[in-house]
C-alpha cells in the first residue's frame, strides 16, 4: 500500500482528447478518479451537470472562492473554471489516483500547493489533427474554434513544464501510457516509506 493517493495534473489543449482518454482510464481502473470542475461556461450538447462539470453562474463561483472552497481557479476564454477542494482531499485520503483536468494557469497554482503532484500533458500528434478534432466536434462557431487554436499553440509551447508528455495518436496508446506512469509513481520510494519499517518489523 502506498502511504496516500496520487494527485495528477492532466492538461492538454481543447480537442486533444482528454475526455475520451479519461473515460477509458476510469472505466478500467478502480483506483483512479477525476475531479469534477466548476465552470461558468454554458454546457455543450450532451454535457451533464454534476458529471462533466458543475455549471454555475459567476456569482456562485465567486462565493465559493471567497469561502475558500476552491483549490484553484482560472479564467479561460472568458469563463471561470475551478477545482472544488473537499472532494479532492477526500479521494486522496482514500488512496486514489486523482486527475485534475485543468489548464496551465491552474496547473501552476496546484504545483505550489502540492509539491509532490505529478503532471501529464496530453499531446495531439499535430496541430492539424487538433484542428480536425475541434471542427469535427461541431459544437462551436468559427471564431471560438480559432480562438481555441491560438490558445492551444500557447499550451503546447508550455508542455515542457510537465513531468510527462503522452501523445494521443490512438486512445489505447494514450491510456496505456498513463496507466504505466501511475503504476511507476505508486512504486516510488517517496510514496512507500511505511513499507520499509513494516517489512523490518514483521520478519
Ligand atoms: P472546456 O471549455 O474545453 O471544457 O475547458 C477549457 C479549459 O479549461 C481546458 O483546458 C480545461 O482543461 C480547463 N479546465 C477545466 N476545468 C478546470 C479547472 O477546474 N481549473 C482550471 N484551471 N482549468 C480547468
Amino acid at each position: 500500500m502506498t502511504d496516500k493517493g496520487i494527485l495528477i495534473i492532466f492538461s492538454g489543449p481543447s480537442g486533444s482528447g482528454k475526455g475520451t482518454v479519461m473515460n477509458k482510464l476510469l472505466a478500467a481502473n478502480d483506483d483512479m478518479r477525476v475531479s469534477i470542475s466548476m465552470t461558468t461556461r454554458q454546457s455543450r450538447e450532451g454535457e451533464i451537470d454534476g458529471t462533466h462539470y458543475y455549471f454555475v453562474n459567476r456569482e456562485y463561483f465567486e462565493k465559493k472562492i471567497s469561502e475558500n472552497k476552491m483549490l484553484e481557479y482560472a479564467e479561460y476564454n472568458g469563463n471561470m473554471y475551478g477545482t472544488p477542494k473537499d472532494p479532492v482531499d477526500e479521494m486522496l485520503k482514500a488512496g486514489k489516483a486523482v486527475f485534475l483536468e485543468i489548464e496551465v494557469q491552474g496547473a501552476a497554482k496546484i504545483r505550489e500547493l502540492y509539491p509532490d503532484v505529478i503532471s501529464v500533458f496530453l499531446m495531439p500528434p499535430s496541430m492539424k489533427t487538433l484542428e480536425e478534432r475541434l471542427r469535427g466536434r461541431g459544437s462551436e462557431d468559427e471564431e471560438t474554434i480559432n480562438h481555441r487554436l491560438v490558445i492551444a499553440r500557447e499550451e503546447v509551447r508550455r508542455a515542457s513544464e510537465y513531468d510527462y508528455i503522452v501523445i494521443n495518436d490512438t486512445v489505447e496508446n494514450a491510456v496505456s501510457g498513463i496507466e504505466t506512469i501511475i503504476k511507476a509513481e505508486r512504486q516510488k520510494t517517496a510514496r512507500n516509506k511505511k513499507i520499509i519499517s513494516e517489512v523490518i518489523n514483521n520478519v
